[in-house]
């Protein structure tokens, strides 16, 4: 569809009241935005977890789980003023939870097909808040829709993969006339359908992923993954200070990154703009005035643009890096790395556990602090 942007907020944008209306502001100057992806809010993933893990052990336990976080869920539509029908699709939600419990505790264990039922609860619930707000603040009709509907996966559970071709059917099928008919479309990240009807999931943090998914099916311009930090920076600027956010990158440099350890972005996120050609901004929800990182497909003669870290590994992500290589490994000479793997976009480099952490730093300094 011409001219038509997606917007996905992660849990931290979406965690609480306040959260939740920079997002509707930053959609209403926006009016491109036209499907949103909501994450679960902050942390529920991991409650979602805890309770499932409660459930086998002692059952009144995970039931005051389960209450705390619906409360919480409660009080945040309240305090947005949600309509009584969301309140009453949050208690609902609540009745399916409360019977997975039970189900789980009588099983006395939890397969990857029940841990989904119970993880896809997240999106569920942050959605229907999303998306009841937002119709309170928009203009536009806004619509409520069960991704299950267009996200046809494998039935992998936990880590279900994407069936593109049936996505492809699905969404022409049942999301582009409720787009054309001038709706926002306000739905769920991470959580798929497995083709015989069954709920899955991308894999923990698999919201971006669902995005770009979607944005692939949609043929939209841009794709929007809104995060707790104004783009992509040279490495994690949570533990390295000195990172600086990096205005533009491409495909492939983005993409080294976020299958070595940069958690900004799911690892398969941008596979699905690769092909569909589109372009993905990373932002800050809570600063979206601070600009962030474009990834698009244009290439650079020749530079490194980050580093990501996993376990053992540092990678430097960039173009031609094969220019690069020998000033890197010397520089690091007296770390004695094995080279791991060795591209046009990716130097990827071995230490050991006890070296790995300074190797980082001491890179990082070289190639990205003048
Ligand atoms: P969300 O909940 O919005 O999906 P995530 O926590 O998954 O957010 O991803 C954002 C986090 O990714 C940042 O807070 C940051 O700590 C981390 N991160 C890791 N590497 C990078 C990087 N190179 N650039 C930016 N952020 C990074
Ligand atoms: N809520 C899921 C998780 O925390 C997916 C996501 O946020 O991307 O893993
Ligand atoms: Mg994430």
């Amino acid at each position: 569809m011409s001219n038509l942007t997606i917007s996905k907020f992660g849990g931290s944008s979406v965690k609480n009241a306040e959260a939740m209306r920079r997002c509707s502001q930053i959609l209403s100057k926006r009016p491109e935005s036209r499907v949103v992806i909501i994450s679960a809010t902050y942390n529920t993933t991991n409650e979602l977890e805890e309770m499932a893990g409660l459930s086998l052990k002692q059952i009144g336990d995970a039931k005051n789980h389960l209450d705390k976080l619906f409360d919480r869920h409660l009080d945040l539509a309240k305090s947005l003023n949600c309509s009584n029908d969301s309140l009453s699709m949050i208690n609902e939600l609540k009745l399916e939870a409360s019977e997975l419990i039970v189900k789980m505790n009588s099983e006395g264990h939890y397969s990857p097909e029940v841990m989904d039922q119970v993880y896809s609860l997240g999106e569920r619930l942050s959605s229907t808040i999303f998306s009841s707000f937002l119709s309170n603040e928009l203009k536009s009709k806004v619509i409520y829709f069960d991704i299950r509907k267009v996200l046809h996966t494998d039935s992998s559970f936990t880590r279900a993969i994407p069936n593109i071709e049936k996505i492809k059917l699905s969404t022409l099928e049942h999301l582009v006339p409720l787009i054309e008919d001038n709706n926002i479309i306000v739905t769920q990240g991470f959580v798929g359908c497995s083709l015989d009807g069954k709920t899955t999931t991308l894999g923990r943090e698999g919201s971006d992923y669902s995005a770009t998914l979607l944005g692939e099916a949609l043929n939209a311009t841009q794709v929007n993954i809104w995060t707790d930090v104004p783009g992509i920076a040279t490495a994690d600027p949570k533990k390295m200070i000195s990172a600086k956010f990096v205005k533009e990158m491409n495909f492939e440099e983005a993409s080294v990154l976020a299958k070595n350890g940069a958690k900004v972005l799911f690892p398969d996120t941008l596979e699905p703009i690769k092909r569909s050609n589109s372009t993905v901004f990373v932002g800050s929800s809570l600063n979206p005035e601070l600009g962030g990182t474009l990834i698009n497909s244009k290439v650079e003669p020749s530079r490194m643009v980050g580093m990501a870290s996993e376990f053992n590994r540092v990678t430097i992500s960039g173009t031609d890096m094969s220019t690069h290589k020998e000033k890197i490994l010397e520089f690091i000479e007296s770390y004695n790395p094995n080279i791991l793997a060795s591209n046009h976009n990716e130097l990827t480099l071995e230490f050991s556990d006890q070296q790995v952490e300074v190797a980082f730093r001491l890179l990082h300094g070289f190639l990205f602090e003048e």
